[in-house]
């Protein structure tokens, strides 16, 4: 609930005054069951646990990297569903990875999260869940959200609205918007909406090929919005929003990771972005049920290079929890198997 929806609740179905909205708010962000909240009277505790439902998700399994400290969760949902969060500490802060659904259904050939479809959407709670019990585990404040886990955030477009508007929230968790970076496969009418909506945060773009032919074998959702509907929508949210977007581009070996493809890249890029283009390169994590191999390192360097040259800046983007299998999706299928 927002704070107007928790204070209607209040007065409306328990007749209690407005205030006890507030006082319950941040309890709630802070992971808080209703019997913890001692500033409410025991009958109105007794109330709650009749009337409504508190939770976060539960942790099924921590992972705790030795490499760097990494932290991968595997939650279970009310209904026994199961999502990842990790984790990851920067120099800056914690940031956490969320998932937006429970599966995917937009079938990216590369990516383990999709292999058995879409179950459901997750719900605000259950996103700004993720956040909430990560942090009461760690006993840290977490700073940064990256929408990069399992499920396609611009398909679960109104809980993802909502969690957006209350992830920012004071006495809430307060996140900065300039600290949330949402990544989408590019939904081209949902970036449209999304651009009304003029939040600061970082818009990614999963682009992955330089043109219709590859990127359409390796993403099935290339057949609905093509490159440069794409690419359009992209400038087009960028005029609209003065935020730069970046660019995703996982390299698959022999697949979209020539110097060809590099430089068609760039320059079509350059095309249609003008300026402030930042390509965020993503070596292949393989996953066991498909084929695609990771390039050797020498094949990664090269293409970073090349957009280089061409004008384009590109990071590699590194590995963290190497140890842990903490790249999205796969732990949540090995739990399954079992
Ligand atoms: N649905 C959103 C968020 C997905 S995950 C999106 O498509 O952007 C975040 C990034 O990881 C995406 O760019 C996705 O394409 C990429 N990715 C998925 N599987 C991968 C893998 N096995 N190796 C490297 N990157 C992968």
């Amino acid at each position: 609930m927002d704070p107007e929806e928790l204070r209607r609740f209040f007065c409306d179905e328990l007749g209690e005054p407005k205030y006890r909205a507030d006082q319950v708010w941040s309890f709630m962000y802070k992971g808080e069951g209703f019997e913890g909240m001692s500033n409410l009277p025991r009958k109105l505790r007794a109330d709650l646990e009749e009337a409504a439902e508190i939770r976060v998700p539960e942790i099924a399994l921590k992972l705790v990297s030795a490499v760097d400290g990494t932290v991968k969760y595997l939650f279970r949902l009310s209904d026994g569903q199961k999502i990842e969060s990790v984790v990851m500490r920067y120099k800056y802060g914690l940031t956490i990875c969320i998932s937006s659904q429970c599966g995917c259904r937009m079938g990216c050939r590369f990516c383990a999260s999709t292999i058995g479809g879409k179950v459901r959407d997750l719900l605000p709670s259950e996103l700004l869940g993720q956040i909430i019990a990560a942090q009461k585990d760690m006993g840290e404040r977490i700073s940064h959200v990256v929408m990069m886990g399992i499920g396609e955030p611009l398909d679960n477009y109104e809980n993802v609205l909502k969690f957006l508007r209350l992830v920012n929230m004071e006495k809430g968790l307060g996140i900065s918007y300039r600290h949330i970076s949402l990544s989408t496969c590019g939904l081209v009418p949902k970036i449209r909406e999304l651009a009304k909506e003029n939040f600061p945060i970082t818009l990614s773009v999963s682009l992955h090929a330089p043109d219709d032919e590859t990127r359409s074998a390796i993403m099935p959702v290339n057949e609905a919005w093509g490159v440069d509907r794409l690419l359009t929508a992209c400038r087009e949210y960028f005029e609209a929003t003065g935020r730069r977007i970046s660019f995703e581009y996982t390299l698959i070996s022999g697949k979209n990771d020539g110097v060809k493809d590099a430089i068609k890249l760039a320059t079509t890029l350059k095309r249609y972005m003008k300026d402030g283009i930042h390509v965020n390169l993503i070596p292949l994590n393989e996953v066991e049920e498909r084929d695609y191999k990771r390039g050797k390192a020498e094949d990664i360097k090269r293409f970073c290079d090349t957009l280089g040259k061409y004008g384009v800046n590109a990071t590699v983007r590194r590995r963290l929890g190497p140890d842990i299998n903490a790249s999205c999706g796969q732990l949540r299928r090995q739990s399954e198997d079992k």
